[in-house]
């Protein structure tokens, strides 16, 4: 939520109180430079400890409400018929009118068994976009992504507000190369987390359904981020002001065939799922769940956690916690526009991207200039950014490095988490990086795993840059800062 200051500006406002803290610690830049040092420039390979704010990413990392803590106290362990799992059942229904539900462990879980059930080798798989763990999971299997998106969608500085949209005529022109029958689905993600979290229009997605269902092609929601999509098409897309958050996710259930999700994000707990109405594709799924996670009612989950989804889940459709995030991001991201920081626009529904390519446009894109940065505002801040950019891409079949459409560093944005000092800390400091970003340079590579490298690859600064920063950091802001 945002409220308006007597002054005309808007600021977030949050709609809880915080009743459990978390410590965390502000290690001085020395010591940061060290621990950088260690992991690699690898932020992933940090320790919890060692980090001040930690915006890596919104996964798993939201604070969790009084009513789904209360909820985990009344799991049923039965390893099969579970109540939890009904309890589940019966939110999944209430939230999204579907009515076959298969629990997963995470949202990567689902890919693998909608990848292995539905794309067959030589198969195509038309998206907005794709994900990480998405793409590695189609692609184990012989299918290729297809991204078709507008080309606005890379433009970062933008203020098309629905930038996750399908260009309608490259998916006509896809399903006139390729044929149906080498179509195994259309992939649509809410608030698509690659482009910098930017939504798609409940307008596109009824289109996309046009022309898709009669030639007999499935839609695939992946809804990890559903509530602030729903929540920027209320406020985004006319038609849609005055409906709830619950009828607006209810109506892109009714275009979707099916959708699929990591629990992890919008429903602030660890899990995932998938869901339809459609039996003849719950019907080709179900076989495979007990294979890899777990039985029909708990698919590798904690019967805990299963009770916390079913309560987080509605509560995801209340416009307090819908907008909860996306209202935080706002603010972060206007107020990085305001010191001339580069950053993706509009702002989206999942975090602030720093647009490495602007910030530091002399690293070129094979030095990794994402990389760097989310290393430079670690060693700067002592936050914790996530790399979406060439590291975050494998390398091609024949081994080439596959350079990124955008050098993004993410600051995420989890839900109920930090508040307005912490963002304006973080503005303050991506300020003075900016101001020093000549100090900044590329990375090089020394350790690097054959997929998802962006997890466990360990890089080096090339010329020792991230000495060069932290002793002007000292010397800017004293030796304890
Ligand atoms: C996080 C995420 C996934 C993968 O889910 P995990 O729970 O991390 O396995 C898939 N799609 C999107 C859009 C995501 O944000």
């Amino acid at each position: 939520m945002s409220i308006l200051l007597s002054n005309g500006k808007e600021i977030p406002i949050e709609m809880h109180k915080i009743r459990i803290v978390q410590r965390v610690r502000l290690a001085p830049a020395a010591e940061r430079l060290q621990a950088m040092e260690k992991a690699g420039y690898n932020t992933f390979m940090l320790r919890s400890r060692d980090i001040f704010l930690d915006m890596l990413t919104d996964s798993g990392t939201n604070a969790m409400t009084d009513l789904q803590q209360a909820a985990m106290m009344q799991a049923d362990d039965a390893y099969a018929g579970s109540e939890s799992f009904y309890r589940l059942t019966d939110a999944v229904e209430d939230v999204f009118g579907y009515k076959y539900v298969l629990p997963v462990h995470q949202g990567r879980a689902a890919e693998h068994l909608l990848a292995k059930t539905f794309i067959k080798p030589g198969q195509v798989v038309p998206m907005n976009y794709h994900f990480t763990t998405t793409r590695a999971h189609f692609e184990l299997v012989g299918g290729t992504v297809l991204e078709l998106y507008a080309d606005e969608a890379l433009n970062t500085q933008s203020s098309h507000p629905f930038k996750g949209n399908i260009d309608l005529a490259r998916l006509k022109e896809c399903i006139d190369k390729y044929g149906a029958e080498k179509i195994s689905f259309v992939r649509m993600e809410a608030t698509t987390n690659l482009l910098g979290g930017q939504p798609y229009s409940m307008e596109n997605l009824k289109a996309i359904k046009a022309m898709i269902e009669p030639l007999g092609i499935f839609l695939l929601i992946d809804g990890s981020l559903i509530s602030e999509n729903a929540y920027l098409i209320k406020q985004r897309e006319a038609g849609y002001a005055d409906k709830s958050i619950k009828e607006i996710i209810r109506e892109m259930m009714e275009i979707a065939d099916i959708l699929y999700l990591s629990a992890r994000k919008s429903c602030s707990v660890r899990g995932g799922m998938i869901a339809t109405n459609r039996k003849d594709l719950h019907d080709a799924i179900r076989p495979w769940l007990p294979v890899y996670e777990g039985f029909f009612t708990y698919g590798g989950m904690s019967s805990r956690e299963i009770e916390a989804m079913a309560v987080g889940m509605r509560e995801m459709t209340e416009l307090e916690v819908a907008g909860s995030a996306a209202d935080a991001i706002k603010y972060f991201v206007n107020r990085c526009v305001e010191e001339g920081i580069p950053v993706v626009t509009p702002p989206g529904g999942l975090a602030c991207h720093v647009d490495a390519r602007r910030m530091i446009p002399h690293v070129p894109q094979s030095q990794y200039p994402a990389g760097a940065m989310s290393a430079a505002i670690y060693i700067a801040a002592g936050i914790r950014t996530m790399e979406r950019g060439s590291v975050s891409m494998d390398r091609d079949r024949e081994g080439n490095d596959v350079p990124s459409d955008l050098e993004l560093c993410r600051l995420a944005v989890p839900r109920r988490i930090f508040t307005m000092s912490h963002y304006e800390y973080a503005v303050d400091r991506l300020k003075w990086i900016k101001a020093n970003a000549d100090l900044i340079g590329g990375l090089v590579f020394f350790e690097e795993p054959p997929v998802l490298r962006f997890f466990a690859g360990l890089m080096k600064p090339l010329g020792g840059w991230g000495q060069k920063l932290a002793a002007k950091f000292a010397q800017d802001f004293g030796p304890n800062c």
